[in-house]
């Protein structure tokens, strides 16, 4: 079971595209789908481009692009998961939407293949329920953009075997990846760390203890983080931030995840950062302008 040749992902978005660009460039087989064609369509276009930035710096060779683009195969359906070794699921952060997946998915799959959700927050158990094979499940968490970053986090349900784990511990390495073992409980370990942080950063711009600018010049200089926690807001998402602070709040019920009013206001503006032009800073001119 520790050699995963082919395999399956499952949403050709943000996240989905980055984990076939990895698995194809690490030699694997790897049928990429989506509900949507047209999505599918941009996210070959994504990974061509994103490979030749690669061969651009001297990464990779030009052959290496080519062979990594001739092993993927796009569907809007799973018949081609049929032979598939694991499928890794990178669909909407939505509990209906993964069930629905899964229950699409399982009637074709090999008994013995492998399920990883890339799930940010959702119960690896309960995701893991929802299949015929709760002991072959397991939650792979890459980061953002899944290329560039080098952490996996992996996270075993109740019932994840030890099998599973191994298995999907060797494919972290052999896709040159660092992983790391996390328990399922919400947000796992970076984003419990890294979203409470941000949530503290909005609460310091809400309280007006600094501005935009201050308070992402103070984090860089001073605790020599690569970009401002505010900065860094806008990159996620604040609606996905906003909704891993839900999670926290929720699922540990202790009042010193609450999600500050602030960050809720900019998501019901629809200032959701870099996706729409605007978040703490508005990136619709040639340099970003803090809003507040
Ligand atoms: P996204 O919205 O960019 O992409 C999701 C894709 O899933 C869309 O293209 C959508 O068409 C597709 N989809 C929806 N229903 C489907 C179905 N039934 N079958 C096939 N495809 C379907 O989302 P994303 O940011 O790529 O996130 C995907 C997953 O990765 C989520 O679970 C998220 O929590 C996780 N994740 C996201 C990040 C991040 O920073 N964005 C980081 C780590 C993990």
């Amino acid at each position: 079971m520790s050699d995963l040749r082919r395999i399956g992902v499952v949403g050709a978005g943000q996240m989905g595209r980055g984990i076939t660009h990895v698995c194809a460039l690490a030699g694997l087989d790897v049928v990429l789908a989506d509900v949507n064609a047209e999505v599918l369509a941009r996210s070959l276009e994504t990974i061509d481009a994103n490979l030749g930035r690669q061969v651009a710096r001297g990464r990779i060779r030009e052959q290496d692009k080519d062979a990594a683009l001739a092993r993927i195969a796009t569907a809007t359906d799973f018949a081609r998961f049929a032979d598939c070794d694991m499928v890794i699921e990178a669909a909407t952060e939505k509990e209906d939407v993964k069930r629905g997946v899964f229950k699409q998915l399982v009637p074709r799959l090999k008994p013995d293949a492998l399920i990883a959700t890339n799930t940010s927050s959702i119960s690896i158990t309960r995701l893991a329920s929802a299949t015929d094979r709760p002991g072959k499940f397991i939650g792979m968490h890459f980061m953002n953009p899944a290329p560039a970053m080098s952490l996996v986090e992996l996270i075993r349900g109740i019932a994840t075997d030890e099998d599973t784990f191994t298995a999907t511990r060797d494919l972290a390495v052999k896709l040159g990846k660092t992983p790391v073992a996390a328990e399922d409980y919400p947000a796992f370990i970076v984003n419990r760390i890294l979203l409470p942080m941000i949530n503290e950063a909005v609460y310091t711009l809400y309280e007006g203890v600094g501005t935009v600018e201050a308070i992402d010049t103070a984090m860089k200089l001073g605790a020599n983080h690569p970009m401002g926690p505010l900065e860094l807001a806008d990159f996620i998402g604040l609606d996905t931030a906003l909704s891993v602070m839900q999670v926290l709040y929720e699922g540990l019920a202790d009042s010193k995840y609450r999600p500050c009013p602030l960050l809720v206001k900019y998501v019901e503006a629809g200032w959701l950062g870099r996706k729409t032009d605007r978040g703490f800073y508005d990136y619709r001119g040639d340099t970003p302008v803090p809003t507040r």
